[in-house]
């Protein structure tokens, strides 16, 4: 793990919302998971490929690095293809750059320090572009959960100011550009400010948040940046404002009204996000440090039987007359797994029109939500 900000530019949106986080995140571990290390490794991929492109580092160089990339078993063909979506695209802009200023420059894996609005702040912008008064910051994301928005996103904008604070002495910097590059979701978000707002924005609202949260002190903010917070599963704000939720006081008549039932559904996943980080917190001490929680214990869950030998199962059932076909089954692979061995763009030339998408289960959401309503009556489900 490489050294970490206190107000890291990636905890922005948590430590803006809630100035408390920061100060009590310190005392937990430091955690790591296979999403983060194949993140990493593919930053790295990303980063040597671009290197290659211009020039910065030797061919002989290149390879070493990349079959060393290779041999970790987090790599993939996946990983390969959407590391050169991301490489292409920010050469593309690179050039671009160069075509407004013949001496345009790009910077890869920059330490941008913006600690003169957050103590002790810095990050690392995956890749610098400057071109005279233009300045763009791109962030490579390899999660494919859900795509993120670089629309006033406090990670770029922190990255941005570090930019600023480093090269606006350099260069007669006037707008910013901002994109964050999510080839698996083929994903490309970008948003654009002007260095005075930027810098407005840092010093009216970052610099006072910053001081708060660097002080630990301010109020508890309890929200949807809370999922990522270190201390969410014993967070007590956090406890009570879901406790809060699971005692809804309601009255009679006996049976529940709409707006009750309404009221139960919105309270619903924000509890049941609670619970689990809750129940894995107390298994991970429980398993890990040997804590015990009063009145429970750790029990053997259901076991699943698998093979131990499978080519002497094979001899086995052969020796025992059953035919191949009562031996294997044979089966096409997943969806998943085809996309993922061949890269998204090859599978739909080879197999789009070979796949069909069902509609998926019917949900019951808040009327917020970004997906388009549907009617459903048992006229509809008829027809
Ligand atoms: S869980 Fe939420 S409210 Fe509690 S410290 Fe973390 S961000 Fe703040």
């Amino acid at each position: 793990m490489g050294e970490h900000a206190l107000l890291s530019a990636s905890g922005a949106h948590r430590w803006m919302n809630c100035t408390r986080a920061p100060r009590l995140e310190e005392s937990m571990e430091d955690g790591t998971s296979v999403y983060a290390e194949e993140g990493s490794l593919a930053h790295l991929l990303a980063e040597i490929k671009i290197c290659k492109e211009i020039g910065s580092i030797s061919q002989q160089s290149y390879n070493k690095r990349l079959q060393e990339i290779r041999s970790n078993p987090l790599y993939s063909e996946e990983m390969d293809k959407a590391t050169e979506v991301h490489k292409d695209f920010c050469i593309e802009r690179f050039n671009e750059a160069k075509t407004m200023t013949k001496d345009a420059v790009i910077l890869l894996e920059q330490k941008l320090d913006y600690s003169p609005w957050v103590q002790e702040g810095f990050g690392t912008s995956d890749t610098t572009i400057i071109s005279d008064s233009v300045l763009e910051i791109i962030d490579y994301k390899h999660g494919k959960g859900i795509a993120v928005s670089a629309h006033e996103n406090p990670q770029m904008k922190l990255y941005a100011l570090g930019a600023i604070n480093h090269f606006g002495f350099l260069y007669n910097l006037e707008t910013i550009q901002m994109t964050i590059s999510q080839p698996r979701l083929d994903s490309i978000s970008s948003f654009e400010m002007s260095v005075d707002d930027l810098l407005k924005w840092g010093d009216e609202v970052v610099r006072p948040k910053a001081e708060m949260a660097f002080a630990g002190i301010g109020n508890f903010m309890v929200g949807v940046h809370c999922r990522f917070c270190k201390v969410k599963a014993i967070c007590r704000a956090r406890a009570d404002e879901n406790m809060k939720l699971a005692c809804l006081d309601f009255q009679s008549p006996p049976l529940l009204t709409d707006e009750e039932v309404v009221e139960v559904l919105h309270s619903l996943e924000e509890l049941m996000s609670w619970g689990k980080s809750v129940q894995e917190y107390a298994l991970s001490m429980a398993m890990n440090e040997n804590k015990q929680w009063p009145g429970m214990k750790l029990v053997q869950g259901r076991g699943s039987r698998k093979y131990t030998d499978e080519d002497a199962i094979v001899k086995a059932l052969t020796a025992a007359g059953c035919a191949s076909d009562v031996i294997y089954k044979k089966s096409l692979n997943t969806i998943t797994t085809l996309e993922k061995e061949l890269g998204k763009k090859t599978f739909d030339e080879l197999l789009g029109s070979f796949i069909t998408k069902a509609p998926g289960k019917i949900k019951l959401v808040p009327e917020e939500d970004k997906r388009p309503e549907i009617k459903t009556s048992p006229e509809v489900d008829f027809q």
